[in-house]
């Protein structure tokens, strides 16, 4: 039977949306893939056969209310995306697939004011190393994210404010990873990667409104609206390390003074107890706080609720539902989110809609990383790349991923009749 071009074009919009739809969501059943469609079952099934017969997607059992059910995933052989997360002192690498599973990850340390270009040379060679240590050639590599603790104007991949990240300013940060592996990449600040995956995959599930905190060696937050991150025009948005909390304080690595991070930053905490302490690490600083260590918990709860007085500011102008509080101080819990959660219910203005939730994050410090595999995810359009990922592997006739006649050898469908 012949296929209208109007049903044809249907059929493909059809697939485009299923695609992207499991890509969403990394995951679903063809029940729940009818619900977030709007497309009949009947559709559903046949496409998902369709996909299934072209290796674009896999199925593996799953229960859903005590059913069995078949779990539509995106397959392994679409290709994987790289998250390269960039600390103060370290530097994190993960590899997934399309259906959110971390397939591998390493962690490596860094030198205190590590510099762009060695950083993007490790973090390269990395990824390299974590490609072969799964037995993927370098072209199952789609797309990478990248994360750095500053602000990121992300149309260019450059730090937006200078003096944040020493030794990496006025570079084009996703431009230099992508010539060393060949390979787009999506570039973004840590805070604001953290917050998408904390809403997609963690505390933050459900809801639209969420600024998450991010307290760390500096403290930065990443704003969700309206359930899509807001950068802000230069990518500064969130950035409260840098709100002044002290007109007379110190001179901030920004050039203003009194910002709240030279107040909270792990430099000016730690500085605290070197007279009573010694040296500490920031690390330190938190197991010797959950030990019961007094004057470690003093200096995380005065920092919770200095960091909370400046959230309550921004949670005044943004009326979220919640607030997601993570980072490595995070991991001292209560010690530092109940000071935190106080000072910002002592400063909002109570509403009876929806009272302001203070929590902490689900993910700790997978967060991060985890975001920057979600930010590449959503950069790879993988409807658009169908026809070139839909040739049988192991048909004779089409070598490449790039034979574009590939998908003419998929049966046709029956025509499409759903009109949502
Ligand atoms: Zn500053």
């Amino acid at each position: 039977m012949a296929i209208s071009g109007s049903q044809s074009s249907l059929r493909e919009a059809n697939r485009a949306l299923i695609v992207d739809t499991i890509k969403k969501f990394g995951g679903l059943t063809q029940v729940e893939l009818v619900a977030a469609t709007g497309l009949s079952p009947a559709t559903i099934s046949t496409i998902v056969k369709e996909l299934l017969g072209g290796g674009i997607v896999d199925t593996q059992s799953t229960t859903r209310s005590g059913r069995r059910a078949q779990m539509v995933t995106l397959a392994r052989r679409v290709g994987l995306v790289a998250g390269v997360q960039f600390g103060h002192r370290h530097l994190k690498v993960a590899l997934g697939d399309f259906g959110r599973t971390v397939v591998a990850e390493q962690t490596m340390p860094l030198p205190v004011d590590h510099r762009s270009d060695t950083g993007l040379d490790r973090a390269a060679l990395l990824v390299v190393e974590l490609l072969e240590r799964v037995g993927a050639p370098i072209d199952e590599l789609l797309t990478i994210g990248l994360t750095v603790p500053a602000p990121v104007d992300v149309s260019t991949g450059e730090i937006s404010v200078h003096g944040i990240m020493r030794g990496w300013d006025g570079q084009q940060l996703g431009q230099v990873l992508s010539e060393r592996l060949a390979r787009p990449v999506v570039v973004d600040n840590d805070a604001n990667a953290a917050a998408l995956a904390e809403h997609e995959l963690g505390a933050g599930r459900g809801y639209q409104d969420v600024v998450f905190v991010r307290m760390s060696y500096s403290t930065g937050a990443g704003i969700m609206l309206g359930g899509h991150l807001h950068r802000g025009f230069a990518g500064t948005a969130g950035e409260i390390g840098h709100v002044q909390v002290d007109p007379r304080g110190d001179i901030c690595r920004c050039g203003n003074r009194g910002c709240l991070d030279t107040v909270v930053s792990s430099t000016a905490l730690l500085d605290l107890l070197r007279g009573s302490h010694g040296d500490l690490t920031l690390r330190d600083l938190v197991s010797r706080a959950l030990a019961g260590d007094l004057g470690c918990r003093r200096v995380l709860a005065d920092a919770g609720e200095r960091i909370g007085g400046v959230v309550a500011t921004l949670a005044g102008t943004l009326n979220p539902q919640l607030v997601v509080v993570g980072g490595e101080l995070a991991a001292a819990g209560e010690v530092i989110v109940e000071p935190l959660r106080q000072a910002v219910l002592r400063h909002v203005a109570p509403n009876t809609v929806a009272p302001l939730e203070v929590v902490p994050g689900e993910l700790g410090e997978q967060a991060e990383v985890t975001g920057a595999l979600l930010l590449a995810l959503r950069a790879t359009d993988v409807a658009s790349d169908y026809e070139t990922i839909s040739a049988p592997p192991d048909d004779p006739s089409s070598p490449e991923r790039t034979d574009r006649t590939a998908s003419a050898t998929l049966p046709a469908p029956a025509p499409e009749r759903d009109t949502t």
